[in-house]
């Protein structure tokens, strides 16, 4: 029989859009507290502090500034500016990559940069590129993350414009949707970095397995795929069931530690992501920072019961 996801997850999900829970949610003090637990800051400087202490920790990261669905164009803009300062601070770190693999990283979503505006998807485009052109020159490398599965094809196109001019940039493909077999094959080629993860919108049936089981074996069937390839694998999950066969399927497919990576979120299974690393392994923690924290943190709780009675207790404080 398989095992429905958290039953609230629907409903999490649905407020994570609704401007009204969010506005009631936002202005509690308590709440912001307990969102350092996933975001460490509001502000650049606090984002590269914890960049500092987690690559003094052996971790590489890839920072996420917060914001998605924008409404006009000037909002884009002060994402890209955010982007542009938060890669002229990189550059002054002055971290050379590791085993081939720049440590520092920077995560983009196409919603913030304009995706789904009247002639989005060209607008996002330019605005991506600028990032990446600032990238180049920070030496970091983009990540372009994936949001729901309506904007999947817009994104792909948008990557491999992108990766024309800058081959290394990257993008997220989600196990729970049927396609991404698919996209894996698609995208498994010499050169290519694909971050797989499980995913993390309320997708419908049609496109997207719904129970843990039928996601997780897509998982484990993609990432088969991903490892085989030729491209860098980059596997996101905190499943200790995921972690471990990526190290089995590296090593059936021949490659050495450095030829693929786990990602774990910022605030989740720290102990696990040391340990890994004193196994010698390559982590890269995704480090979120901004006001704009509503949306990432509703997905969260969505994720896992547990963070949502921690939260419901502080709230009642209890
Ligand atoms: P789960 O089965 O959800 O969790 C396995 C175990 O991990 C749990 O039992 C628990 O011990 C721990 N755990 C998981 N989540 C939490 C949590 N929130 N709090 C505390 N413990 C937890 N999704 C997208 O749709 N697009 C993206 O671009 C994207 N980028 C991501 C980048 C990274 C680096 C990571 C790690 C995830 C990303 N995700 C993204 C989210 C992802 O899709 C999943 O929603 C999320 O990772 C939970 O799935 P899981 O594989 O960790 O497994």
């Amino acid at each position: 029989m398989p095992t429905l996801t958290n039953p609230l997850r629907p409903a999490l999900l649905a407020a994570a859009r609704s401007e009204r829970i969010e506005r009631t949610i936002t202005h509690s003090k308590l709440t912001r507290r307990l969102v350092t637990k996933f975001v460490p800051g509001a502000s650049e400087d606090a984002a590269i502090e914890a960049v500092k202490a987690l690559v003094n920790s052996g971790r590489f990261i890839s920072v996420d500034f917060l914001g998605e669905d924008i409404s006009d164009a000037s909002e884009a803009d002060q994402t890209v500016a955010a982007y542009l300062s938060l890669l002229d601070a990189y550059a002054a770190l002055g971290i050379e990559p590791v085993a081939g693999a720049q440590p520092l990283e920077v995560s983009i979503k196409l919603s913030a940069l304009g995706q789904s505006l009247p002639g989005g998807e060209e607008l996002a485009l330019t605005n991506a590129r600028i990032i990446c052109a600032a990238a180049d020159r920070a030496g970091s490398w983009v990540n372009v993350d994936a949001e729901d599965h309506t904007t999947t094809d817009s994104t792909l196109r948008i990557v491999r414009e992108l990766r024309q001019e800058f081959p290394s940039v990257a993008t997220v493909l989600q196990a729970y949707l049927h396609r991404t077999e698919d996209d894996c094959r698609d995208l498994a080629g010499p050169g290519s970095r694909i971050r797989l993860c499980k995913g993390a919108y309320k997708e419908p049936a049609e496109v997207a397995y719904q129970s843990k089981e039928d996601v997780t074996a897509s998982y484990l069937r993609c990432l088969r795929i991903l490892m085989e390839g030729q491209g860098y694998p980059m596997v996101a999950s905190h499943d200790p069931q995921i972690i471990s066969s990526a190290q089995a399927y590296a090593i059936a497919a021949g490659r050495d530690a450095s030829k693929f990576e786990i990602q774990m979120l910022y605030g989740i299974r720290d102990a696990e992501q040391s340990q890994l690393i004193n196994d010698g392994l390559h982590v890269r923690t995704y480090l979120p920072f901004g006001n704009d924290w509503y949306g990432y943190f509703m997905r969260r709780l969505a994720e896992r019961p547990a963070n949502l009675v921690f939260f419901l207790r502080a709230l009642v404080g209890r």
